[in-house]
């Protein structure tokens, strides 16, 4: 943080709002009217519009003690976004509502918003409005994002098939474990403030939950194969109990293979350290922000070089249940915590 502190009162609310959204240069021509009147106006132009909402409270979402203003900004823009990937359909504008407390300065704030910015220009979306208040305590963050998809061509969490392949994005788990070093750090430093952190070698992890990015990549890169997959959703909350989420809406079973779960050499060593499983953060590690989504079999030639994308299950009859098959030849049933399952 920079070392001059202006408080918010100099500015005055409207002041304020003058310097936290004077540089929007609009990027996308749906954005009709932006900051500075009493709505926004999107055009779509005979597109559907996606719209999803998320709300940030400090202590419950994130800690500010080990969460760099700047990233909390960029992260907050990036978990909407992912939702509006997730309906294959591509964001075009966003409002950032914001309440804080006295112990926030301009100085804070503008870094908070070069986060937003941040994640604007790389995502190509418009911040097109919010609103500023304050709070008797914690910072609070509300972000609004608006999509548009072709029409007819979003795609839902209840419309998988049986015998589709399951597959998701990236690699999952890190960002728990990142959580996990995090929060010692921070024990030990309230315990003992004069110990510095040792975050050695653990920057890929703490990137994950710090730093996240929304798969535009992987939207683009299904559109380009025409690849509609059948199903899709983000996963936020953990892969076990995203996957029941599918199932469930879709009325069918699944069959997961631990040794597909994609997992990243950095988690699973990180995961050791903490003597946890990694496949049990891999399912229900959450924050990962990667896709989950569900495909035709005929599909899989046009993904299979993709390593991005694995493959890591299929659907079955509802009546199969909701499974995964462990790398001993075991078969155990996916519960939404997914952990107590591992536990031999
Ligand atoms: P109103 O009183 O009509 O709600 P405001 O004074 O709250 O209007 O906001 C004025 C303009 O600034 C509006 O266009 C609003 O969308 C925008 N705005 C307010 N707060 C923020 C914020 N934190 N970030 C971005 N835009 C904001
Ligand atoms: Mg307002």
């Amino acid at each position: 943080m920079s070392e001059s502190r202006t408080e918010i009162s100099s500015l005055g609310e409207f002041g304020l709002i003058e310097h936290l959204t004077k540089n929007i240069e609009l990027q996308n021509a749906s954005s009709i009217v932006g900051v500075g009147d009493d709505a926004a106006i999107i055009d779509h132009f005979g597109k559907q519009t996606v719209i999803t909402t998320d709300l940030l409270v400090e202590g419950i979402h994130f800690d500010l003690m080990y969460t760099p203003l700047k990233h909390l900004g960029y992260k907050s823009v990036v978990v909407n976004l992912s939702d509006i990937y997730a309906m294959n359909a591509t964001p075009t504008q966003i409002t950032v509502s914001i309440a804080f407390s006295n112990r926030f300065s301009v100085e804070a704030l503008s870094e908070f918003y070069e986060g937003i910015y941040a994640a604007c220009e790389k995502y190509g979306v418009d911040l097109v409005g919010g609103d500023t208040s304050s709070s008797q305590k914690g910072f609070v963050i509300s972000v609004t994002a608006i999509g548009e998809v072709a029409p007819g061509k979003y795609v839902r969490r209840d419309t998988a098939k049986k015998g589709d392949l399951i597959c998701c994005s990236g690699d999952l788990g890190a960002a728990y474990v990142g959580l996990l070093f995090l929060e010692r750090e921070k024990q030990i430093y309230l315990e003992s403030p004069q110990v510095q952190p040792d975050l050695e070698g653990e920057s890929y992890v703490i990137g994950r939950l710090l730093k996240p990015e929304a798969r535009k990549d992987i939207i683009e890169f299904l559109e380009i194969q025409n690849i509609v997959p059948t199903s899709m959703m983000d996963i936020s909350d953990g892969l076990s109990s995203e996957i029941l989420h599918i199932c469930e809406q879709s009325r069918l079973g699944c069959v997961l293979y631990e040794e597909k779960l994609p997992v990243a050499e950095e988690m699973r060593k990180a995961a050791f350290k903490f003597e946890i499983d990694p496949t049990a953060c891999a399912l229900s590690g959450g924050e990962d922000y990667e896709l989950l989504f569900t495909m035709s079999q005929s599909d899989y030639e046009k993904i299979v070089l993709n390593e991005q994308i694995s493959v890591i299950g299929y659907m079955t009859d509802a009546d199969e249940g909701m499974k995964i098959n462990t790398r001993g030849g075991q078969v155990h049933p996916i519960t939404a915590q997914g952990w107590n399952a591992f536990k031999k």
